[in-house]
Parts: structure tokens; sequence; C-alpha cells
């Protein structure tokens, strides 16, 4: 079982929320595909809240409306970057009958007290120091202010009396709506019980949202520890500021904007290049980093898969220690992801791996006749397109993904031209019939032939069309990714 926070729907969701789902949907992948778990995923959806209200009154909308807006608008861009559904999402506002008898158990429990005004409050006293465990020290009061029928400044609101013009719905302490901290702690219990196993969200939740759900569901449970696991990540910032990305500071990159320059999975990669625990440093020159790591990774595996095809000619390579590396290289990335999720590590091993790889795939053009090592290539791409499928970044070319029969006449088409190229470009390099002076002439002759391949290569590029010569008998060709045309022409 696991509770993940969801997003406050009142507004389009920013690349620090991006990071945060992201890092836990690779968590996610990584224990159920390599650690094999089978995960239950609940995210709560809160739906109506201050903002919420705030917002739907500027815009004189139904706070109701405005909320399945961005809900809708959260999961279209939770899809754009490849972040798994959770096994259900529960909204706050189909969710308050339940909310409702959990804070009758805590006022049951003697934990919570009703006031005349019609709130409802934890009681802070009433926890003892248990409270403040998630943070190690206790912090100060942290109470919302303008309330001033608690009876403790630190006391937290488990419901709000309805304000004129709010909307609200029938307790029995009157008509209002619930507390923040009390829905995550309600519709996990809903769902799971007593007992979670994780628990994820945000490091800004930690005080006082989390160490509200913990006392809530330890007192309504009576149990001494409700949630397992308590991961949080780092919040994204922009580099150079101290402060991190939000709404309410409005210094944020919307998701949909940043995925017009990037793909998701240059996103991905950013990501799992830091610790999920850790602040992660936002700006143009990592994410472009980032990008030139994805290539990188392409490129070998493709060049590994032409070697492996017999495209491309090398000398030939140390298959043992090849062999040795993957082995090694594969403990080393499971041990990393054991402890405590080190993707940084992970990535580094596998690059290590690729370095190798790479040094042994040094083009000849001359055949050199030796024995070849397809095997040990074929195995290294296999494991590391796996890898990296199980973290959710493809490495797969668009050309095979595609199932459009339009896409695919284009391809058999080009597949075309690509082979008329190789046929016109040998014609212009080999001259078997001349040797001399006459063979010179003869190259000087099908010169403009040569540069016309080069031009025909070069316009392709602008299209997305990459052409690699890999030797004088063979050109292969592949799409590159849209986002990275213009970074590689011609290559
Ligand atoms: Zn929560």
């Amino acid at each position: 079982p696991r509770y993940s926070c969801g997003p406050t729907v009142y507004d389009h969701a920013h690349l620090g929320h991006a990071c945060s789902y992201v890092r836990f949907d690779i968590i996610r992948r990584i224990l159920t595909k390599v650690f094999g778990c089978n995960i239950v995923m609940v995210m709560g959806v809160t739906d109506v809240d201050d903002k919420i209200i705030k917002r739907a009154h500027e815009m004189r909308v139904s706070p109701a409306s405005l909320a399945s807006l961005y809900e809708e608008d959260f999961k279209q861009d939770m899809a754009a970057l490849k972040v798994l559904p959770p096994t259900v999402y529960l909204r706050v506002t189909e969710n308050i009958p339940q909310i409702i008898s959990f804070i009758e158990g805590i006022i049951a429990r003697g934990y919570a007290y009703p006031t005349v005004k019609g709130n409802v409050y934890f009681d802070l006293q009433s926890r003892g120091d248990k409270y403040g465990r998630l943070v190690g020290v206790a912090p100060g009061p942290a109470g919302e202010p303008g309330d001033s029928d608690k009876r403790h400044a630190s006391d937290f609101a488990l419901w709000k009396a309805a304000k004129p013009q709010e909307v609200f719905w029938a307790s029995p302490w009157g008509n209002g709506r619930p507390g923040w901290h009390i829905e995550c702690s309600a519709m996990a219990s809903m769902v799971f019980g007593g007992q979670l196993d994780i628990h994820s969200g945000g490091m800004d939740l930690v005080f006082p949202h989390h160490e509200n759900e913990i006392a809530q569901c330890e007192v309504f449970h009576q149990c001494e520890q409700w949630g397992n696991y308590f991961l949080h990540s780092g919040h994204l910032h922009i580099k150079g500021k101290e402060e991190k990305m939000s709404k309410s500071l409005k210094n944020y990159i919307t998701i949909k904007d940043f995925l017009q320059t990037f793909s998701p999975e240059v996103f991905r990669l950013f990501c799992m290049c830091s610790s999920y625990r850790s602040a992660i440093d936002y700006c143009d020159s990592t994410m472009l980093e980032a990008r030139q790591l994805l290539l990188g990774l392409a490129s070998f595996v493709e060049d590994a898969r032409a070697y492996v095809k017999g495209q491309l000619i090398c000398d030939p390579v140390k298959e043992d220690m090849l062999w040795e590396r993957l082995t090694s290289t594969k403990e080393a990335v499971k041990a990393a992801l054991a402890d405590d999720f080190d993707t940084p590590r992970a990535i580094g091993t596998i690059l290590d791996l690729v370095h190798h790889g790479n040094r042994q795939l040094r083009a000849v053009t001359k055949e050199p006749g030796g024995p070849r090592s397809p095997a040990v290539f074929g195995a290294i791409v296999s494991y590391i397109e796996q890898f990296f499928e199980t973290v959710g970044i493809s490495l797969v070319k668009q050309q095979c993904i595609s199932g459009d029969s339009s896409v695919a006449t284009l391809h058999s088409v080009v597949d075309e031209l690509v082979r008329f190229r190789l046929k016109v470009r040998q014609y212009a390099l080999t001259t078997p019939e001349a040797a001399g002076d006459a063979r010179r002439q003869l190259l000087l002759e099908r010169r403009p032939l040569l540069e016309a391949c080069d031009a025909l290569r070069q316009d392709l590029a602008t299209h997305g069309i990459s052409i690699k010569d890999r030797s004088s008998t063979i050109s292969t060709w592949e799409l590159l990714d849209p986002r990275t045309k213009h970074q590689k022409p011609g290559s």
C-alpha cells in the first residue's frame, strides 16, 4: 500500500510538481519491476480548499468545475510526462461522509474538540511529545491565523465552518468543509486501514501536513506507527535562486511550456541524475546536458546494434572484458537501486559500461577479417534498453514505435532514397576500371555526384532524417528526435 498526496487543483501544474511526481514514478517502477513489489497506489486529489474557492470566485465559475478542469489538466500533464496513473484517484468532495466519520472517531477517542462556531480542532496537547517525531523536533505553533476559538494556538482544523457564500457540506457540527490534513488521513485509511507501507510527497509536506496526518491516523487507529516509510522529494529550484519553484512565488515554468522544448525522456533522465531526496537546480544548460546524455546513450545503442547487424565494421573487440563489465554493471546497478533508490549511482554505472562499449566500437574502413562479437553487444544493448524502459525512458527511435501506415510508407520511401544515394556514392568513390592519372580524372569528374550525396544528407537532416555512411558500401538512416533536430545537423 502506498499513498501519495496529490495536487490541489486550482491552476496548471509546474515543473516543481513534475519533478516530484516523476521521481516517485521512477521509484514506483523500480519497486515493481526490479524488486517485484505489487504496489497499490492511492492518490488524493484536493478538489475543494481556500485557493480553489478564491480562484473560482475570481473566474466566476463554480469551485467544482474549476477543480475538474484542472484535475483533467493535471492528468494530461502526467500522461505527457509518462507518469503512470495511480491505482485509484480519490477526490475529497466524493469522500465527505468518510471524512466526517473519521473526524467523529478522533473526537470520540478524545483527541479533537468541536467549537461553538462549528469548527473542529485537533487537540495537540493530548498528543503529547509524540507530535513532531517525523521532523525530529517539535516545531513551534503552526496554527492558521484568525482562528480565535482554538484551545491552543498550534491546534489545527479538522473541520472548517462555512464562511458566507462558500461551498459547504452538512455535518454534525454544522455546515462546513474538511481541513486539508484530515483528507489524506481519512482517504488513505479508507483504502488501507490502519497500516501504510509508503507515504510520499514533496519535502514541503513533511511539516505540518504529514506530521498532522500521522497524529490523526495514529490516534484514530490507536496504533504505534501508521506509516512505515515516508519518502519526501527535494524541491526544484531555478538555478541561482534560493526559493523553490511555486505557484505562490510566481517563479514557475508550466509543464506544457517545458515540453515544447524538451522531451519527457530528457526530463526523466535529468531527475534521475540526482537523488530523489536532494534539491535540484533547474537551468537550461543542465537540461541540455541531460539531452546530450540521452543522445549519447541512444547513439551507443544504435552503433552497437549496427555492429550486431554487421553494418559497423570494427577491429576485434575485447569480448571477455565486456562480458565481465556487463555482469558487474548489473550487480552494481541493482545494489545502487536497493540503496534508497540511488539513481545517480545507477546511471553512472551504466555510463561506465557504455564508455567501455564505445571504446571497442571504433569504426574502421577496411574489413579486418578477425573474429566478431555480436552476442556481447546484443546483450549490452538489451540490458541497457531494459534498464531505461524500467524507469520509463525509451531509447527506441521513433521509426520503431510509430504504428501509422502513412509513416510506414514514408519510411519505405526514405529506405529507397538512401539505397539510391548509396549506389551513386559508391559509383563516385570507386573506379576499378582505371588507374593513375586516368583514375584521378575519373574521380574528379564524378565529384559533383559525391557533393550531391553530401548535400542530400544535409538537406534530409533538416527534416529530422539522419543518414550515416558507415563505410563505402553501407549507409544507414534514423529519425532524429524532432526536439533535437537543430542540435545535430547532418551528423
Ligand atoms: Zn496529503
